[in-house]
């Protein structure tokens, strides 16, 4: 019985790893993560805007909105982000998030209804989200 428990496990812990398609690499890059957590970035939608407001405390500061691919080890599907990051205050705003199955079907998704920067914290997966735009952003403003 321990036995058959035991291929119980193993079977389902590798159709679970192999269930997961990698995003096309064409578009999406790997930028890192950790042991639970693997994120690509999307080579395509990057938008770069100032804040252009006196009145804002961030005028002249540089935003950054781009889409980013998270897969949970653990789950056979994966979320579709949108985050705005501020470079000079190096914070994230995560602005839409869809949860997608196996099969890459958008099963629920959610605007976030208002701004909510947070701070990056250094050696995390948000420090590498940063990291990557600040390269995309650096790539496509050499490109033009
Ligand atoms: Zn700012």
């Amino acid at each position: 019985m321990k036995k058959f428990l035991m291929i119980l496990i193993l079977a389902s812990l590798t159709s679970t790893c192999f269930a997961f398609k990698e995003p096309d690499p064409e578009r999406w890059e790997e930028i890192g993560g950790n042991d639970k957590l693997t994120v690509w970035i999307d080579k395509e939608t990057l938008m770069i805007n100032t804040e252009k407001s006196q009145q804002s405390e961030h005028c002249g500061h540089t935003y950054v909105t781009t889409w980013f691919i998270q897969h949970k080890h653990d789950e056979k599907g994966h979320n579709l982000v949108k985050v705005e990051a501020d470079l000079n205050c190096r914070t994230l705003d995560f602005r839409y998030v869809a949860q997608c199955d196996e099969n890459g079907e958008v099963t629920e998704s959610q605007e976030a209804p208002r701004r909510n920067p947070t701070s990056v914290l250094p050696n995390t997966v948000g420090e590498a989200m940063i990291l990557a735009i600040e390269d995309k952003k650096k790539a496509k403003e050499s490109f033009w």
